[in-house]
């Protein structure tokens, strides 16, 4: 059977991954799966067990790390979060595109670990709209603002490594460049 394409989905904390990522799944004819992460962070309000993330205890988190169940992990401002490696084996085993939401630390073991996996970069249109769309979205402290800014841009800086570097300038047409580019990666 043809396996599924991972498709990592990376870039910048406020960047806008999420929104593109909810505005690509129908975009695309075959829905790719999306990858429910294991996080040591609290939930926010809104979000819940098993749809947004599996949340675990630090203990929980160094088991899975131990026992090899996590395809990548990384340090997060002071969580962890990582994938599960099973799900996404079985959903590419049968056919499924599975989609990975994750840092770019996470994205760097997936190079290592995973050589036909699609890697896309979304980037901002400018390290200010950056800082406008943190400041914007009122979740964070002025020093974890500062904290993102700064660590957003190193990671702009490894943008070349990635098969596709996408600026999110409108989450509408990034989606639109994001899905061309998972379709194209299917024909070849
Ligand atoms: P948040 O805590 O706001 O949901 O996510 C913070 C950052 O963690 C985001 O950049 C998100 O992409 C990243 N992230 C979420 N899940 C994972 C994961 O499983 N692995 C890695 N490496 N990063 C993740």
């Amino acid at each position: 059977m043809h396996r599924g394409t991972l498709i990592v989905i990376t870039g910048p904390s406020g960047v806008g991954k999420g929104t593109v990522i909810q505005r690509l799944l129908s975009r695309i004819a075959e829905r790719p799966a999306l990858s429910v992460s294991v996080t040591t962070r609290a939930p926010r309000p809104g979000e819940t067990e098993g749809v947004h993330y599996h949340f675990v205890t630090d203990l929980e988190f160094d088991r899975m790390i131990a026992d090899g169940s996590l395809l990548e992990w990384a340090e997060i401002v002071g969580h962890r979060s990582g994938t599960p490696r099973r799900p996404v084996e079985q959903l590419l085993a049968a056919g499924r595109d599975v989609i990975l939401e994750i840092d770019v630390k996470g994205a760097e073991q997936v190079r290592e670990r995973v050589p036909d996996a699609l890697l896309i970069f979304l980037e901002p249109p400018s390290l200010d709209v950056l800082e406008e769309r943190l400041r914007g979205r009122g979740t964070e402290t002025e020093a974890m603002i500062e904290d993102r800014l700064r660590l957003a841009a190193r990671e702009v800086g490894e943008a070349s490594w990635f098969h596709a570097v996408v600026v999110n300038d409108d989450a509408d047409r990034a989606a639109d460049e994001v899905a061309a580019i998972i379709e194209a990666s299917r024909t070849v």
